[in-house]
C-alpha cells in the first residue's frame, strides 16, 4: 500500500523573526519542486503567525511542538491548541523525548494531549521512543509498543494522527539505529496498531527521527514501514532540510 510521505521539521528552541525568510524559501523550493510529501516546519510558537502568514497559499505548512489540554484558563506560560490553530498551526508534535524526560510528561498525558490536538480539527504527531540504556537491556520494543498503546487516543485515525519513532539517543547524536533495528521497531509499531485500529492500521504513517541528515535520509527513508522523518537539526538549514526533501 502506498502511503504519502511526510517530512516534518522541529525547530526546537531555535529561530527568530529572521528565519522568515528561510521559510520562505522552503516553500518556494516545495512549490517548485516535484515533491511527493507533506512538508511541515514546526518552529517555537512565537513564530508560528508569522511564519503562517509570509508562506499563505504554499504547500508547506506550520505546525506546533507542544501544548495544553485545556482550550483556555489559569495556565500560566501555556499555550492551548486553541491558540495554536488560532496563530495557524495545522499540527502540534505531542510527547517529544525533550518532553517526557525535561517535564516529565507521561504516556496519559500524551494521550491527552493527542485528543485536545485532534479534537480541534489539527494533526497530533505522537513520538516515542527508547533511552539508549532500553535499547543497550534490548527493551526497545517492549518500551514502544508500550508508549504507543499508552499514547494514542482512541479518536486516532491515519488522517489526523503521525506517529513518530525517535530513539531518544538519536537525538542530536549524529548517531541512526542499525537499518535493521529501524525495519524491526516500525515493523512492531505497525503490528501494535493493526491490532489497536484493525481496519485503518495499515494507513498511519510512522515516521523516523533522530539525526536525519542529507547524508542519510535516502537509506531511511527507503526502509520498509519507514513513512517520513522528523528533523531536528537539519530543518533550520535550507541546504540540509532540502536535500532530505529531494532524497525520496
Ligand atoms: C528531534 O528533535 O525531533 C530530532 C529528530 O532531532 P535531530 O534530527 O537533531 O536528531
Amino acid at each position: 500500500m502506498s502511503i504519502r510521505p511526510a517530512i516534518i521539521g522541529n525547530w526546537k528552541m531555535n529561530g527568530s523573526g529572521r528565519d522568515v525568510k528561510l521559510v520562505r524559501r522552503f516553500a518556494d523550493f516545495l512549490d517548485k519542486q516535484k515533491i511527493v510529501a507533506d512538508v511541515m516546519i514546526c518552529p517555537p510558537s512565537t513564530l508560528i503567525d508569522r511564519l503562517g502568514e509570509a508562506i499563505k497559499g504554499a504547500k508547506l505548512k506550520i505546525g506546533a511542538q507542544n501544548c495544553h489540554i485545556e482550550p483556555s484558563g489559569a495556565f500560566t506560560g501555556d499555550v492551548s491548541v486553541l491558540m495554536l490553530k488560532d496563530a495557524g498551526a495545522k499540527a502540534v508534535i505531542v510527547g517529544h523525548s525533550e518532553r517526557r524526560t525535561e517535564y516529565g510528561e507521561t504516556d496519559k498525558q500524551v494521550c491527552q494531549k493527542a485528543q485536545a490536538v485532534i479534537g480541534q480539527g489539527l494533526q497530533a504527531i505522537i513520538c516515542l521512543g527508547e533511552t539508549r540504556q532500553q535499547f543497550n537491556k534490548g527493551q526497545t520494543l517492549q518500551v514502544v509498543g508500550r508508549q504507543l498503546r499508552g499514547s494514542l487516543p482512541s479518536t486516532a485515525t491515519p488522517q489526523n494522527t503521525l506517529i513518530a519513532y525517535e530513539p531518544v539517543w538519536a537525538i542530536g547524536s549524529g548517531r541512526t539505529p542499525k537499518p535493521a533495528d529501524i525495519i524491526r521497531t516500525h515493523a512492531h509499531l505497525r503490528k501494535t496498531l493493526l491490532k489497536l485500529h484493525p481496519k485503518s492500521g495499515a494507513k498511519f504513517r510512522i515516521l523516523y527521527g533522530g539525526s536525519v541528515s542529507a547524508a542519510n535520509a535516502a537509506d531511511i527513508l527507503a526502509l520498509e514501514n519507514v513513512n517520513g522523518a522528523l528533523v531536528g537539526g537539519a530543518s533550520l538549514s535550507f541546504k540540509d532540510f532540502t536535500a532530505i526533501l529531494k532524497s525520496f
